[in-house]
């Protein structure tokens, strides 16, 4: 599987059992529906401690992102409460895209909650 933003090959890495593809250049993390449902909020956090540098703009504001499963053009979303975090969802339900800088805030907000209350992965 090859990075929707900057193309170059995702890497399965743990974070307590959960298996998360994430970028090897711009450390980007994929999620998929069943990976993202098993995510606590620990492993949550373990991976937002590795998620490295923040992704410069270039990558963030990307205005066409595919998804790397299905192709099809993503969603960008926001969070009503913290606008500059900026991430891209497959309308077909295949996951979600971080950013390196953005899933860092999102690990430190109360963001969590409510993205796992919203259920953005079911179809
Ligand atoms: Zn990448
Ligand atoms: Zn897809």
């Amino acid at each position: 599987m090859n990075c929707p933003k900057c193309q170059s090959d995702m890497e399965t890495v743990s974070y307590t059992g959960v298996p998360v593809d994430r970028c090897t250049s711009c450390h980007g993390l994929w999620f998929h529906p069943e990976q993202f449902k098993k995510l606590k909020r620990d492993d949550w956090l373990a991976a937002h401690i590795d998620a490295g540098e923040s992704a410069p703009d270039t990558l963030n504001k990307m205005a066409e992102v595919h998804c790397p499963d299905c192709g099809a053009r993503m969603k960008h979303l926001t969070d009503e409460n913290q606008p500059h975090i900026l991430y891209e969802q497959c309308p077909q339900g295949c996951g979600v895209f971080f950013d390196a800088g953005e899933f860092k805030d999102l690990a430190k907000e109360t963001f969590w909650d409510k993205f796992k209350s919203r259920k953005i992965l079911d179809k």
